[in-house]
């Protein structure tokens, strides 16, 4: 069985950061991935809102640079899955495609998929229209009309940030009435540029032309009627899904499936941290989440100083 210093679970922001940090810190690092490294950011196609970039930098980009300015200093990328994960004295024992690894410290940054909608076409027009992250892709619909999908906290909210650049936003829900707080369905439902279509489910997301989102097929779900409605974007926010299958039964979970850590993004298990969007109370944002691997790689490196070497 092989042996190294820190494992990092996860290769999008988080795990990139944590590896640069684990690695300059000349610790044995391996990351792993199992989809496409960069996480979200790879599904983003220009990012504004990352510090230090005044002109935009375009995710896929970033993603790459991040991953060599990790391997630089010596990270190691496998791509491939961490099935389970077991302590054993003085280790932990990742179950992996390749075998099993014993790693003295782990970092799980497995980060979040948003829920989908599994409607035809919505893969398909992913980063070409339909977005899951207002926040990162808004500001590409000035004076376009776009959909809102969803009825909780973070459809409301995102479909209140998108007026700054769309001229007319539909909120799509399935029911009759908002999951959102109070304050923000009082404030989307009061504003001129929001139109709830009440009762109403999206069964497709078409392309015009060009390849872009170009319109949604609508139905009315106690009418049964169904409609064509020409948006330029579409953004889905029906629930986000943390990835901690692997932390399951060895630390606690909230509600929603996240993790609770402390502020050194510790999980209480000795040598096990947990970062970024499989954490409670992120912030959900790339700047954050870098942020959330820097912190837990540095704390690696203390837990390794202090109790392993
Ligand atoms: P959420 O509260 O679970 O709401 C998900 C929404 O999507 C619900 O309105 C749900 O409809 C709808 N939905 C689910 N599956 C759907 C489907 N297949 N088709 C159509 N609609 C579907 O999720 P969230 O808004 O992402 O919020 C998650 C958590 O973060 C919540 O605890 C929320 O309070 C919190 N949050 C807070 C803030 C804030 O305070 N500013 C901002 C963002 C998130 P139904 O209502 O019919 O179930």
């Amino acid at each position: 069985m092989s042996e190294i210093d820190i494992a990092i679970i996860g290769g999008g922001p988080t795990g990139l950061a944590a590896g640069l940090y684990a690695a300059r810190a000349r610790r044995r690092t391996v990351l792993w991935e199992r989809g496409v490294l960069g996480g979200q950011i790879a599904l983003t196609s220009l990012v504004e809102n990352y510090p230090g970039f005044a002109d935009g930098v375009l995710g896929p980009d970033l993603a790459i640079d991040m991953q060599r300015q990790a391997e630089s200093f010596g990270m190691e990328t496998v791509y491939g899955g961490v099935d389970r994960l077991r302590r054993e004295p003085g280790y932990w024992v990742l179950a992996t495609s390749e075998g099993e690894v014993r790693a003295r410290a782990v970092i799980v940054a497995a980060g979040a998929d948003p829920v989908k909608l599994g409607v035809p076409g919505e893969e398909a027009l992913t980063g070409r229209g339909v977005s899951y992250c207002a926040t990162c892709d808004a500001a590409f619909f000035g004076g376009e009309v776009v959909a809102v999908v969803g009825g909780g906290d973070a459809a409301v909210e995102e479909a209140l940030f998108t007026t700054r650049y769309a001229r007319h936003v539909y909120l799509i829900h399935r029911r009759d009435r908002l999951r959102a707080s109070a304050v923000l369905q009082q404030r989307a439902l009061a504003h001129e540029r929001i139109e709830p279509l009440w009762d109403t489910v999206v069964e497709e997301v078409a392309a015009g032309p060009d390849g872009q989102v170009a319109s949604l097929a609508l139905r009315h779900v106690a009418s049964g009627s169904r409609r064509d409605l020409p948006v330029a974007g579409v953004f889905i926010f029906i629930g986000h899904r943390p990835s901690t299958e692997l932390l399951r039964g060895l630390v606690p979970l909230d509600g929603g499936g996240h993790a609770y850590v402390n502020l050194w993004m510790e999980t209480g298990q000795p040598g096990l941290f947990a970062a970024g969007e499989v954490r409670v109370d992120s912030a959900r944002q790339l700047a954050t989440a870098a942020g959330d691997g820097v912190t837990a790689a540095v704390r690696a490196e203390h837990y390794l100083q202090q109790y392993v070497d």
